[in-house]
Parts: structure tokens; sequence; C-alpha cells
């Protein structure tokens, strides 16, 4: 007599599209029968934080890549589009499922939506259970003294390092047993997440291999090149000094457990990273904060957390805006750095930085345009990360740099980029001016211009706006409102 098959447990994936380290899919497996996993697309739960363009190119082909890996194991991921409540109340009629489980999520809108799930799941008699993928310290696990969650960094990494080391990370399951029935599933395509007309894709598909084995491939790289030098290189966007490993990462290709454990049985193996490996995993731990925050403080994203900038007497200014968000500001790396954030998906945190304060002082356009517009493009774009550093460039978040230090963009150039390299490499009409003026075109003589080809006002901008009066405008719009609070 053949057994009827036990109902499928349900994984349902989310922002944790990974085989190893994936406790919800480890605990499925468990079990020891059918696992159904399910990927549902559901924009309209995410309402405005619904993914960008980039983020939706990156999402395709990490789908495509997981699904690939499931098929390895004799297994298949669904897909559905829609809201995922009533997706996944029909799936449990369909299969009998009495068992749903999937990775926890922190974003607001995550944690209203998956709450409410949960109870109609309750409500029809199965269960859901859910586990923690993408932290190494959720945010309710770390408390000050008093009880409460943290404002200041650095306090708060040095409670995360007390609480000891995060779980060794779980191998990806070796088998997955197959239901009797596989469910409908969509065909990705039809999504049409991949962008056509135009296909502005082309540098992202050079730049990065999204899914698991790249994510691994790029860990592996980064031990072995340049984590030991890390805490020297990791500010110079001209050199491979950092481990871009920020879009994996926001999509659960790979887990900050596994990062931190690789990163210290490197520091076992050779003493002379450890300075780099400290470092670099404090870096973790600014992800870490930034979900902290997030969780506590969740108007975040479009709220500063220093009640005092509710006022702040921001500019408007489309031209100023578009300016920026094209790379042409007349300021060479601004534009480098959004140049490359366009083109290939990801901009270097120093550069970030620069090109952040340049649109909040020099041209005093509100972070919120700042956050939308990097939302749209980055592949990492993430709500936690971009919404607290956002708030840190505006100086109007929880442990924001003070608002009157303004980066100089001349000077930050200089030191950053000392060969103009970067500069070189993503405004290529600068390309053969010599440094330093590479980083100040404008102060080029027109002999040294037309050796280089360049005719500003035409090949290359002039400065939308003077630095130093840029700078004065910034410090007294500031002024106000210390003046009112
Ligand atoms: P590495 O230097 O190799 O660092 C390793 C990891 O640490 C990163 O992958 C990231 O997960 C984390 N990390 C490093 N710095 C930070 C930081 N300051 N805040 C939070 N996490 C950090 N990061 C995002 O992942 N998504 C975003 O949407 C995002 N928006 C940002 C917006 C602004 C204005 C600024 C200034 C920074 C933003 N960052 C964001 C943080 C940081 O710039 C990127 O995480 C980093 O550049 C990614 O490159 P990497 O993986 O090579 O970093």
């Amino acid at each position: 007599r053949i057994e009827p098959m036990p109902a499928p447990v349900i994984v349902w994936l989310r922002q944790d599209l990974r085989l190893a380290d994936n406790p919800a899919l480890d605990a499925a497996a468990r079990f020891g029968g059918p696992v159904l996993p399910v990927y549902i697309l559901d924009e309209a739960g995410q309402g405005e934080w619904a993914p960008g363009g980039a983020s939706r190119w990156w999402l395709h082909r990490s789908l495509e890549a997981l699904a690939a890996a499931f098929a390895k194991r004799g297994s298949k991921l669904i897909l559905r589009r829609g809201a995922a409540g009533p997706i996944l109340e029909d799936l449990l009629d369909e299969t009998g499922t009495e068992l749903v489980l999937w990775n926890r999520l922190y974003e607001p809108w995550a944690i209203a939506r998956d709450t409410a799930i949960k109870s109609r799941i309750v409500a029809k008699g199965r269960r859901a259970e859910s586990f923690n993928a993408a932290l190494l310290f959720e945010p309710w696990t770390v408390k000050t003294g008093a009880g409460g969650p943290y404002k200041v960094f650095t306090p708060f990494w040095k409670a995360c390092l007390g609480l000891g080391a995060p779980p060794s990370p779980l191998k990806a399951p070796k088998t997955l047993a197959a239901p009797d029935r596989w469910p409908r599933s969509e065909a990705l395509d039809s999504w049409a997440l991949l962008p056509t007309k135009p296909d502005w894709a082309g540098g992202m598909r050079e730049a990065w291999t999204p899914g698991e084995a790249g994510a691994q491939a790029r860990l592996d790289g980064f031990i072995a090149d340049a984590l030991a030098e890390y805490h020297v290189m990791r500010d110079r966007p001209d050199v491979e000094g950092v481990s871009r490993l920020s879009p994996y990462l926001h999509f659960g290709e790979i887990g900050p457990r596994q990062i931190w454990h690789r990163v210290q049985a490197r520091v076992a193996a050779e003493q002379a990273s450890a300075k780099g490996a400290e470092v670099y995993l404090k870096e973790i731990g600014w992800r870490e904060f930034s979900y902290h925050l997030l969780f506590h403080f969740p108007s975040l994203p479009t709220t500063p957390l220093q009640a005092a900038f509710a006022d702040f007497p921001w500019r408007e200014s489309v031209a100023d805006l578009k300016a920026w968000q094209r790379g042409l500001t007349g300021y060479p790396i601004v534009d480098a750095g959004m140049r490359q954030l366009w083109a290939t998906g990801w901009m270097h945190n120093r550069v970030r930085m620069i090109v952040g304060s340049f649109l909040v002082k020099h041209l005093l356009l509100p972070w919120q345009a700042g956050e939308a517009w990097f939302w749209n493009t980055l592949v990492d774009a993430d709500l936690a990360s971009n919404s607290a550093s956002w708030q840190w460039i505006g100086g109007c978040g929880a442990d924001a740099a003070p608002y009157f230090r303004v980066f100089n963009p001349m000077l930050q150039g200089e030191k950053f980029d000392p060969k103009g390299e970067y500069v070189a490499r993503w405004v290529p009409e600068l390309a053969d001016l010599p440094t330093p003026l590479i980083h100040t075109p404008w102060k080029a003589t027109e002999i040294e211009l037309k050796g280089a080809g360049i005719v500003l006002g035409k090949t290359y901008p002039r400065p939308i706006v003077e630095h130093e009066g840029g700078r004065a405008r910034a410090l007294n719009a500031f002024q106000k409102i210390r003046k009112e609070s």
C-alpha cells in the first residue's frame, strides 16, 4: 500500500534568497517531509517602498539563480505575484499545508503585513513560525542600561559585541523532498522586472553576478585580496578596497553570520588581517545599527529623528536636483559618483557621503530627495541603511555628523582619489586633465583646458553653485532652525 505523501511545509522566501544559513528552509528540511519553497512579489504590500528599478533588475537575476539552486536539489521555487496574505491562504487550501515558515523582515510595512498574515494562518487552524536570517543581533535583543533602544552607534556596537559571537551558520540542506504535486507557478519573465526600452542595465550586468554563488565568490575574493588592508583602503573609491557585498546582504544571498565566521576564521589563520577584520565587522555593525533604528523609530525613512529639522528651510529646485542626478554639477567627484551609481547601481561609501553632503548642503535640497533617487537607482537599496544614512548626512539622524560640518568636494576628491583615477573613469571628458586640476577644472588655464580637450560650460559644466556661497547658504539655514528650536 502506498502511503499518501504528507502535506508540504511552505517556506516563504523574501529577503533571504539563499539555501545556506537559511533557518526557515533548514527547519523545513529537517521535518523530513516535502518542502514547498515560495516567493511572492507583493509590490502593493510594500507601498511606496516597493523595489526601485535597479532592485527589480537584481531581484530578477537573484530569483533565477535561486530557482536553479532549488532545481538542482530536485525541488522547485514557486513564483506568485500579488498580495502575500491571500496567496498564502490559497496555497494552504490547495496543498493542505499545516505549517508555514519564514525568516523575519524588519521594515515597518513588513512587520504590519506579516503580523496580520500570521494571525490569519493561525485563525485557519494552521501554524506559522519565523526565524532570524538577516541580522547578527535582532533589534529587541540589544538594550541600553535603562532598557531602551540605542541612538548612538559606539555604545550600541559595544553592547552587541558584549553579547558574544553569533551562532555558526547552517549548511544548505542536501536534499529537499518534493510534494506530490507542484502548485501553479508564474513565469519570472511575465513579471517584467528587467528593463526593456531602453535597456539601461548593461553596466549592471557587467558589474554583478547576483545570487548565492556570486556572493560567496565576492566574499572569497574580498577576504583573500582586501580584508587585511580594509581599514586603510576602505575610503578609496579608486581602488578595490571594499567588499561590495551590500546588494547580496540586502537580498539575503549571503547572511551576516556567514560573513562574521568567515572573517574570524581568516583572522585565526592570519593574524595580520586582525585590524582590517575588526573595522570591517564594525561596518557590518552599522548595518545592524540601521536596522535597530528603523525598528525602534519606524518613521526613520520619512521624518527627521531630530524634531528641530521638521521646519528646515529646504530649497526646491528641479533643475539642481536633475543636475545632481545626472552627474552634471560641475564638481568632478560628485559627478563621478552619480554616474557610477547610474551605470552600475552602486557607489562607493565615501562618495555616497560626498554626493549626499553636496545635495543637502551645497544645493540645500531635502535629504528625502536623495533618499528617493538612491532607492530607485541602487542595487543595494535597503530601507534601513538608506534612511539611516540619509538622516546621518542630513544632520538630523540619531548619531549624525553635525549639520555645520560641510564636506569640501575638492579636498575630498584630492584626498581620496589622489591620482584622479576614479574621476577619469566615470567622467571621461576630464580624463586628460592632470591632478589635482581634475578635481577643480575651473581652476585650469585656457591652455590647460584646451590641451585636455575641455570647453567649460560645453563639454563639462561649470559648478552649478559656488563652493563658499553654497556653504554659507547652508550654514545660514542651519542657524535659522537653531534659533527657533
Ligand atoms: P563594505 O565597506 O565592504 O562594508 C561591508 C558591509 O557593511 C556593507 O555591505 C553593508 O552591508 C555594511 N555597511 C557598510 N557601511 C555601512 C553604513 N554606513 N551603513 C549601513 N551599513 C553599512 N547601504 C546599503 O546597504 N543600502 C543602502 O541603501 C545604502 N544607502 C546609503 C546612502 C547614503 C547616503 C550613504 C552615505 C550610505 C548608504 N549605505 C547604504 C551604506 C554604505 O554606503 C554601503 O553599505 C556600502 O557602500 C556598500 O558597499 P560595500 O558592500 O562594499 O561596503
